[in-house]
């Protein structure tokens, strides 16, 4: 059976069989007589072609998961498969995309450069790495500064460019840690809409971390919420049956806010003295 969605500007088709599953993944961290179980009894089985948020509070292991998924670290328990095959490290099908373009990107090649780099890196045919250049730089909206350096670049150019340099090797799952949360407020908005038209485009399954009840509920088809560690694991996973673009004053999308604000005010310690505190004092 399959689950057909509707959006403005395309028909999504998601397969009954998820891309990017997970089940019963813990992560304990061990030092000397000391162990941390930041993450405990993870289940998600992520749909071809699925935006899926993972939203939780600061320090509750939304990073240690990404990085599970991506392969650079292993679970403690439980398993992690992509398209039905176990990941136990880096693969082709998955490309990590940072907050911090800078540590991503190579300063010493231009725009160009940087989008080749990895194209030569997997052998990609000589006469083929032109074409794909110029598809994803077009994309992205970068085809007039291919000269470039990282340097003369805005933060949303760099991140637009790192999105570039992520899909040039065509990867099935992009996975963004906190992608944008260093942006300002406008440029953010712009990459919102940026990565929402791209990943209609292109149709790639986008695991997205953030902490940001609004960017989650503006982008995703699920969202995933996590709770506080130590022992986080996703407590409730929230389906967004909503065109895009969606208005943030719509009734419906501020229900949704105040139901996740909700079920994470719990889970943000608060100094008491806080509590105790009135506007006056
Ligand atoms: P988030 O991304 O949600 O902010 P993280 O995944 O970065 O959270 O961290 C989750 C928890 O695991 C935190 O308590 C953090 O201190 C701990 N942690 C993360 N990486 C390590 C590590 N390499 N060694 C020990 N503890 C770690």
């Amino acid at each position: 059976m399959l689950t057909i969605r509707y959006s403005p500007l395309t028909v999504r088709v998601l397969g009954e069989q998820p891309l990017l599953q997970v089940a019963g993944l813990s992560k304990t961290y061990s030092a000397g007589d000391h162990s941390y179980v930041a993450l405990d009894g993870i289940d998600i089985a992520i749909s071809k072609g699925e935006l899926f948020c993972l939203l939780g509070p600061s320090g509750c292991g939304k990073s240690t998961l990404l990085n599970i998924l991506a392969g650079f670290e292993p679970p403690s328990s439980g398993s992690v498969t992509s398209n039905g095959i176990g990941v136990t490290g880096a693969g082709r099908d998955r490309v990590m995309f940072f907050q911090d373009a800078g540590a991503a990107l190579f300063p010493w090649l231009n725009v160009e450069e940087n989008v080749r780099f990895g194209l030569r890196v997997r052998k990609v045919p000589r006469q083929e790495r032109d074409f794909i250049i110029d598809k994803y730089l077009r994309m992205v909206g970068l085809d007039h500064h291919r000269d470039k350096f990282p340097s003369q670049l805005s933060g949303g150019m760099r991140q637009r460019l790192q999105i570039a340099r992520a899909l040039a090797v065509e990867p099935e799952i992009l996975l963004m840690d906190e992608p944008f949360g260093a942006l300002d407020a406008l440029t953010r908005r712009n990459m919102h809409s940026v990565l929402l038209a791209i990943w209609q485009r292109t149709g790639k399954t986008v695991v997205f971390v953030t902490h940001d009840i609004t960017e989650a509920i503006l982008l995703a088809d699920r969202i995933g919420v996590m709770s506080a560690g130590p022992r986080a694991s996703i407590t409730k996973v929230f389906e967004i049956d909503m065109r895009r673009p969606r208005d943030l004053t719509d009734p419906k999308v501020a229900q949704l806010f105040r139901d996740i604000e909700a079920l994470l005010a719990p889970e943000i310690a608060r100094p008491q003295e806080l509590d105790k505190m009135t506007v006056e004092d």
